[in-house]
């Protein structure tokens, strides 16, 4: 009888027995060899926890700061925009529309300094570009450093530091956290653009000298230009760049987003007035120009430094100043505004293919923000019939008038001190403290005659904020901004679109407004997925976003918080 059990019998061994036997031998043989592997230099390293096998920093960090960029700027121009410059950070990156800075005043030095550490004057202590020192009376710049020498000049542009700023920054921490081997560099036409978001330990800052026509820096970083920028120097790019003058990328009558070429309230370019296109001679930083120059700068950084190339992280800076020049002399509607964002457009594409070759699109993160916008010019709003006017026109000077007959002390307010800085009132100590008078008072009589002049919306005794009667925004934007230190003691507020003296021609901004305070800020590249937020975020959120995404610590003055639409995909 033949047991049906049996019927796979080869010889002795049953089928199932034959494939168990199979099956066993297999999964010895992979044990084995796990085993090998493990101990062999392919598994040499420890066995990580699963969150952080599969975390890859970048290996290029680029912050690009665009001078004066009104966030309406992206949108504006979005049709004109080629497929590779800010069409590519829109559709391919993640970006936050509604992001504002929330202090005052919302000027550049502030603007790079809070971006790059995460905190408000308040805290950080850049107060203004400039900015009186309230037991001195002295007036500060916010980089000055008579401590330091000019290095690749002989001129005194160089004689820089950050020392004036009282935090670290999101390049410090990662400086620190890298043991130091991350490196940081700065560049900038200007010197503040270049030197506050390279923070304290930065590797280099470099920024333009007019006088060596050259990129320079100060002692503080070096005591001698690397070869590779004596070399960039000597080519003398800039003259190449400026050689031809500058004519619209376009024909002028295409230049349908902006007010004619001829618009009476633009101010002069290269000393060229009124401001019509061609311009025969122009200079590196009032053209576009300026901004080429930079980003090709950037480029020979990155190899002379071989940024990207490293096991840490690196970081590079890059403020693209010519915008602000530009945008100062002739404003947000003008042809030159709208010529130098076209010209920038291809510029950015031009270095997003550099950094694709050098470093890998997958490799880098880069951000683009803005450090303050800008205001419609005053002749441009007259003529729309928009609110505007003058609000500061012999303020000082009448201010005087009224502290005198209250106090009998003449010149209280400086009046070499132009009251435009920070919107702010910064009294003579000195004449306060020899005439034994009541701060109080003169606060009380100053913000009386103040708030009653035409265009000035509030004028607040900052000691006294918490009970000032003004919409909450502005008020922790006043706070925000308040240095005990080196902020005025009352803070006017002007009427929205109305402008100081100094920029009845082209623009100005500082304000609290979103013209000036609503920026672009854009994440692209490594491991940011596309995507677009409507989300109230402020320009403090951006350092501690980038340590989040580094995971490293935040800086020491830091009070924004993580972008969570960003920073979330990280942590899987
Ligand atoms: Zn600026």
């Amino acid at each position: 009888m033949v047991d049906r059990r049996r019927m796979g019998h080869i010889g002795d061994v049953s089928v199932s027995a034959y494939c168990r036997f199979f099956k066993h031998r297999f999964l010895c043989c992979m044990l084995v060899l796990l085993v090998y592997l493990l101990g062999s230099d392919v598994c040499a390293q420890p066995v990580r926890p699963a969150a952080q096998e599969s975390y890859r920093p970048p290996k290029l960090i680029v912050g690009l700061v665009v001078d004066q960029m009104r966030w309406d700027y992206l949108y504006r121009y979005y049709d004109r925009y080629g497929e590779d410059g800010f069409k590519r950070m829109i559709r391919k990156g993640f970006s936050f529309e509604n992001a504002y800075i929330n202090y005052l005043p919302s000027s550049t030095g502030v603007g790079h300094a809070s971006i790059f550490t995460g905190s408000v004057p308040s805290i950080h202590g850049i107060a203004g570009n400039n900015w009186i020192d309230r037991y001195t009376g002295r007036k500060w710049y916010c980089t000055e450093d008579t401590a330091e020498q000019t290095v690749g000049s002989t001129s005194t542009a160089g004689r820089m530091s950050p020392r004036n700023l009282l935090v670290s920054t999101i390049t410090d921490e990662l400086r620190i956290a890298s043991n130091f081997q991350s490196k940081v560099v700065g560049i900038s036409l200007k010197d503040r653009g270049a030197i506050l978001p390279a923070g304290h330990t930065g590797t280099a800052a470099f920024w333009w000298d007019n006088k060596a026509r050259g990129f320079i820096t100060s002692t503080y970083y070096m005591e001698q230009l690397p070869d590779w920028v004596e070399q960039f120097n000597n080519m003398n790019y800039d003259q190449t760049l400026l050689a031809e003058g500058w004519e619209t990328l376009y024909p002028l009558d295409t230049y349908i987003n902006s007010t004619a070429d001829d618009a009476p309230w633009e101010g002069p370019i290269a000393g060229k007035s009124p401001a019509i296109f061609p311009y025969e001679r122009v200079n590196i930083r009032q053209s576009p120009f300026g901004n080429t120059l930079t980003l090709r700068f950037a480029e020979e950084a990155v190899d002379g430094y071989g940024l990207g190339q490293n096991k840490a992280t690196d970081f590079l800076t890059l403020n693209l100043a010519s915008t602000d020049y530009v945008g100062h002399a002739t404003g947000p509607n003008s042809i030159e505004t709208e010529d130098t964002y076209l010209r920038l457009d291809r510029d950015l594409a031009s270095f997003f293919a550099f950094l694709d070759e050098e470093i890998g699109s997958e490799n880098y993160l880069v951000f683009l923000t803005a450090d303050h916008g800008g205001a419609h010019s005053l002749g441009y709003m007259e003529k729309y019939n928009l609110p505007t006017g003058i609000w500061d026109t012999d303020l000082v000077k009448r201010l005087n008038e009224v502290l005198l007959k209250e106090t009998g002390v003449n010149q209280l307010v400086n009046p070499d001190l132009d009251v435009a800085i920070n919107y702010q009132i910064n009294y003579d100590r000195d004449k306060i403290k020899q005439h034994a008078l009541d701060v109080d008072t003169i606060n009380k009589t100053s913000v009386n005659f103040l708030q009653r002049q035409p265009g000035i919306m509030y004028a607040v005794d900052v000691t006294r904020i918490g009970t000032a009667p003004i919409p909450r925004r502005i008020k922790e934007m006043i706070i925000n901004g308040y240095n005990y230190k080196r902020s005025g003691t009352v803070q006017i507020i002007p009427e929205p679109g109305w402008m100081p003296e100094y920029s009845r021609q082209g623009t100005t901004h500082g304000g609290w407004n979103p013209y000036d305070t609503h920026i672009p800020l854009l994440f692209m590249g490594w491991d940011i997925s596309h995507g677009r937020s409507s989300e109230m975020v402020y320009i403090t959120d951006i350092a501690p976003t980038l340590a989040t995404l580094l995971r490293i610590q935040a800086p020491n003055g830091s009070i924004g918080s993580p972008l969570k639409a960003i920073t979330r995909m990280v942590n899987n």
